[in-house]
């Protein structure tokens, strides 16, 4: 680990009014309350925002109902539909920096990270535009002459939105637009600990002219607002990206009125190394895998499953290449990893460690908190824990931090079997230049997504989400469209042919 300067990055004067956003007003809470976002990495005030209640949970559910049966924007045209995304994406990139700032300094995320988020995010509602223009549904014209089938695709209705502080507005921007080309109309609840920028977005929405109930904003906490967005009436579908606990406890409210759940979930995400692997790019993108975003990603690649004749060399490579990663202050634009989300979570990976340790896991690197010079925020050293075993915690649950396991295999059986030995199943690497290992194992991985001698590619083209407890439903492609519409059959008869059924 290297660590970078804390540098005199002008910080905000005040921190950010954050208002909730119903039928298309600015407005705090009823009883006046509010809640501060502290930055994890320099401990000052970045964010007070409206606490919302039942009341203003209600009174967004109400608002998104109404303008979704008043078909301003559910009966719109793709081409109106498509034109408002297009400007919203215009707009998120003329506010890459102001968005960025905030999102760096309420997540710990370093600032280039964050652009990269922030800019990347516009491409998602640009290729959702796309879709929004060109949805349509099927038709059936072979089952019979007198006989015309169309299938139509339909806006499911009002959707709750409910995110993580880890990518606060880039996966705000795999569900929003994508449920705004199918004609839905949302309530959105952003993480608690980083409500800021999906703020920002609602100003940038009523700037590209949406209309007043479309997108409503309730800030607050899970309870009471995302409860009463994943159980109420009047909402037809909840899209959830979050932990596996919380995720249950939705599906669980939401089946009282059978709504439909899209849920992302968490992971514990292997990458199978075999002997015939480039060793060297096998262990930089193993580095990259779990130090990004400080290992606080359900993507993070923490858990290694190196075959046993090449697992000291790797080590020792995936060792050396950490001790380069540059961490240290958010704001530095050198910065590859930030600062940890909060004390308890820091707490809580100290913990996983730990544990391991006194079950037999070695350290080949790390396993502490450090400390930063210039800042007061919460920082974890690089970690490699060696000796992992199948059954400890550190194997099997998400440690969400930049805390690396390694266990090894010794044939492609045993690979698989402690792959698919998890209750997760988000994604899964292989690493081999034999192309028949790679498609053996990208065919039996039970995971959503499958990389190939590379980690973390994605592309808002290409289906996103989790087998088992990692979720279910997908995001992005003509998939993360697909989730927020209904299927209609309509059936025609040509001609008055209906044979009467009642005999004369
Ligand atoms: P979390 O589950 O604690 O919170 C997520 C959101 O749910 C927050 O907005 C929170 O306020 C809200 N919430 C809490 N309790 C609720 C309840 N009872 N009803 C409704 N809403 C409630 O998750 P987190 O700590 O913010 O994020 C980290 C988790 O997210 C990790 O498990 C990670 O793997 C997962 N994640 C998954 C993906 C994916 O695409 N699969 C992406 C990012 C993060």
């Amino acid at each position: 680990m290297t660590m970078t300067a804390a540098i005199a990055h002008p910080l905000p004067k005040a921190p950010f009014e954050g208002r909730h956003l119903i039928d298309g007003t600015w407005q705090g809470s009823a009883d006046g309350a509010t809640f501060d976002r502290i930055s994890p990495s320099h401990g000052i005030v970045v964010s007070r925002s409206a606490r919302g209640g039942v009341a203003e949970t209600e009174a967004a559910i109400t608002a998104a109902r109404r303008a979704f049966d008043l078909g301003t924007w559910s009966r719109a045209t793709g081409k109106e539909r498509s034109t408002l995304l297009l400007k919203v994406a215009d707009l998120i990139e003329a506010n890459v920096e102001r968005m960025a700032l905030l999102e760096t300094l309420e997540s710990g995320k370093p600032i280039s990270q964050a652009r990269g988020e922030v800019a990347g995010a516009a491409d998602l509602w640009r290729y959702a535009a796309a879709l929004a223009r060109t949805l349509h549904g099927d038709s059936h014209n072979s089952l019979g002459e007198d006989m015309l089938a169309v299938v139509l695709k339909e806006p499911i209705g009002v959707v709750s939105v409910i995110t993580p502080w880890n990518f606060p507005f880039w996966i705000l921007s795999q569900k929003l637009p994508f449920a705004l080309a199918a004609g839905c109309t949302c309530v959105i609840k952003p993480s608690e600990m980083t409500p800021s920028t999906t703020v920002m977005l609602g100003e940038l929405l009523i700037e590209a002219g949406l209309p007043s109930g479309v997108v409503n904003i309730v800030l607050g906490f899970g309870q009471p607002v995302g409860a009463l967005m994943a159980e109420h009436p009047h909402v037809d579908m909840v899209s959830f990206t979050g932990s596996t606990a919380v995720g249950k406890a939705i599906s669980a409210a939401a089946s009282k009125t059978l709504k439909k759940v899209a849920l992302e979930l968490g992971g514990k995400n292997p990458q199978v190394v075999f002997p015939d692997a480039d060793l060297d790019a096998a262990a930089d993108a193993i580095t990259f895998g779990v130090y990004f975003n400080a290992g606080e990603c359900c993507n993070s690649g923490s858990r290694i499953i190196v075959h046993e004749d090449i697992a000291e060399a790797l080590v020792e490579k995936v060792v050396a290449l950490s001790r380069k990663v540059a961490f240290g202050d958010p704001l530095n634009p050198e910065t590859q990893v930030g600062a940890i989300i909060s004390e308890a979570h820091q707490q809580k990976i100290a913990a996983y460690v730990r544990d391991a340790m006194a079950s037999g896991a070695k350290l080949a690197l790390g396993g502490e908190a450090v400390r930063h010079p210039g800042l007061p925020g919460e920082f974890f050293g690089p970690t490699v824990v060696t000796h992992v075993t199948a059954d400890m915690p550190i194997a099997r649950e998400e440690v969400f931090g930049p805390v690396l396991s390694v266990l090894t295999f010794r044939t492609l059986e045993e690979a698989i079997s402690l792959v698919n030995d998890a209750s997760y199943g988000l994604s899964a690497g292989v690493w081999s230049e034999n192309m028949h290992t790679c498609l053996a194992f990208a065919r039996r991985a039970e995971a959503g997504t499958v990389w190939t001698n590379t980690w973390m590619d994605g592309f808002p083209e290409v289906a996103f989400g989790g087998f088992k407890q990692s979720g279910q439903g997908r995001e992005n492609g003509r998939y993360g469209l697909d989730e927020f519409l209904e299927i209609k059959s309509v059936v025609m008869r040509i001609g008055k042919t209906r044979p009467n059924w009642v005999r004369d």
